[in-house]
């Protein structure tokens, strides 16, 4: 955890995939990740700016282990983009497991930004597909409102977070992950890969308590 950090009108808070299928019970839970809902309320309080995001694919998306034939949730495919893990069907278009927790409270969220619809395309981050070249729009977003810093919360960790943080940084935004607001899956040490990754950019990891 490093200095405090004040927060101030050219900040936003981004808070990720905050939704029902990957809180427990749902559909591809990150373990405890119910537990981020209290932490970004308080937290998002704090911001005057706020995104939401929301994973939001349609049925049988390319993600999805069941469209694949003989395939298991957490096996790896060959997309044209690249390696693809492949998840339980999650976060589909208009059903329970889409909706944000329950008590998630962000009264400010300004923009809510949908992703992983393109049927073809996973998106874990919220500014590029996995094509790593479809653009969210996000970015544009961000610098015309005029932001110059960018928070992250949510889940998971070492999936959505992970990509948008560094996405973020790449595209010249000073990132911060607010890591205990963040909730990770850990396929095969992805948490422990996703620390060294973000040390290695610049991101700063911060505690919720440092921002003030
Ligand atoms: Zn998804």
């Amino acid at each position: 955890m490093s200095e405090n950090a004040t927060v101030d009108g050219n900040d936003v808070l981004i808070v990720v995939d905050v939704q029902n299928d990957f809180c427990p019970g749902g559909a591809l839970a990150v373990p405890r990740g119910d537990e981020v809902v209290p932490i970004v309320n308080r937290l998002a309080a704090r911001f005057r700016n706020v995104v939401l995001t929301q994973d939001w694919h349609p049925p049988g998306h390319f993600s999805f282990a069941s469209t694949h034939p003989g395939k298991q949730p957490y096996q790896t495919v060959t997309a044209p983009y690249g390696p693809q893990i492949l998840w339980p069907d999650h976060c589909v278009q208009e059903t329970p497991g889409a909706e944000f927790h329950p008590a998630l409270h962000v009264p400010r969220a300004a923009l809510v930004l949908r992703k992983g619809m393109d049927p073809t395309i996973d998106s874990y981050s919220t500014f590029y597909e996995n094509d790593r070249t479809t653009p969210t729009g996000l970015v544009g977003y961000l610098r015309e409102r005029g932001f110059s810093r960018v928070f992250l919360a949510g889940l998971a960790f070492d999936f959505c977070v992970r990509y948008s943080a560094e996405d973020a940084k790449r595209e010249g935004f000073t990132v911060f992950v607010v890591e205990d607001a963040c909730r990770g899956i850990d396929v095969d040490g992805s948490v422990a890969a996703t620390r060294a990754s973000l040390a290695a950019l610049g991101i700063a990891c911060v505690s919720a308590l440092s921002l003030v």
